[in-house]
C-alpha cells in the first residue's frame, strides 16, 4: 500500500488551505525549497512511525530541481527517520524533465541511486511525449485522473489507458491509475492490467493521525 503525502496549510484565520493557493507562490518566491525539505522529512517520519511497511509518496517541485542539494535533503530525510528507501516514493511531473535535462537526469539518477523509486506523475497530460519514458526508467507511470474520470463514457480514454497500461507492462513499469472514485472504474481499470489504483473509493485525503487505524481496516490499494 502507498499514502500520497499531500501538504494543506492550516491558517490560523483563513482555516484549511488547498496547495493549489500557496504552493505557485513557494515556487515564485523558491520558498518551496525549505517547504519541500520540511514536507519530505515529515513523510518520512511519519511513514517510520507505521506498524506496517506501506511507502510514501511524495511529490517534488520542478524547483526543488533547482537546489544543488536535492539529493542530500532526501538523504538526510531518509537517515533521520531511518525509513527503508525502498519504501520512499518521489513524483515528479514531465515538467521537470522539461527543464535543463541533462543535469535533472542525472539527479534522478543520483536520487534512484539512494534506493528509492521514482514516479512520472500526470502522466497523459501536457505534452506526455514517450520520449520522457526512455529518458530515465522510471519505476512508475501515474494516470492523469483525467482519463479515469472519462472511463466508463469515452471510448478514446479507454483505449488511452489500454495503450499505457500496454506500454507499462511492455517496459516493466507499474501503472497507477489516478482519480479512481466507483468499482466499475476499478474493474475496467484491472481488466486492462492497470498494476495499482488511487482515489476516493479507497479514500479522500486524510490527516496522518488517521493512516494506522486505515492500515489496520483498509482495503489494499493494489489493483492486481
Ligand atoms: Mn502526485
Amino acid at each position: 500500500m502507498v499514502f500520497e503525502a499531500l501538504v494543506r496549510w492550516n491558517h490560523a484565520q483563513r482555516g484549511l488551505i488547498a496547495p493549489g493557493h500557496f504552493i505557485p507562490l513557494a515556487e515564485e518566491t523558491m520558498l518551496i525549497v525549505q517547504l519541500g525539505d520540511w514536507v519530505l522529512r515529515q513523510a518520512c517520519m511519519d511513514a517510520a512511525s507505521w506498524s506496517k511497511a506501506a511507502a510514501v509518496a511524495v511529490n517534488l517541485s520542478p524547483v526543488q530541481f533547482k537546489n544543488p542539494n536535492l539529493v542530500a535533503s532526501v538523504k538526510g530525510a531518509l537517515a533521520a527517520s531511518r525509513l527503508p528507501a525502498h519504501r520512499l516514493e518521489l513524483e515528479i511531473t514531465e515538467s521537470v524533465l522539461l527543464q535543463n535535462s541533462e543535469a535533472t537526469r542525472a539527479i534522478l539518477h543520483e536520487l534512484r541511486a539512494l534506493g528509492v523509486k521514482i514516479s512520472l506523475d500526470d502522466f497523459g497530460t501536457g505534452y506526455s511525449s514517450l520520449s520522457y519514458l526512455r529518458s530515465f526508467p522510471f519505476d512508475k507511470i501515474k494516470i492523469d485522473r483525467s482519463f479515469v474520470n472519462e472511463l466508463a463514457t469515452r471510448k478514446d480514454s479507454m483505449a488511452i489507458i489500454r495503450a499505457v497500461t500496454g506500454l507499462g507492462r511492455s517496459l516493466g513499469i507499474t501503472t497507477t491509475a489516478e482519480g479512481v472514485e466507483n468499482e466499475a472504474q476499478l474493474e475496467l481499470l484491472r481488466r486492462e492490467g492497470c498494476t495499482q489504483a488511487q482515489g476516493y473509493l479507497f479514500s479522500k485525503p486524510r490527516p496522518v493521525c488517521e493512516v494506522e487505524g486505515m492500515l489496520a481496516t483498509s482495503r489494499a490499494s493494489a489493483v492486481a
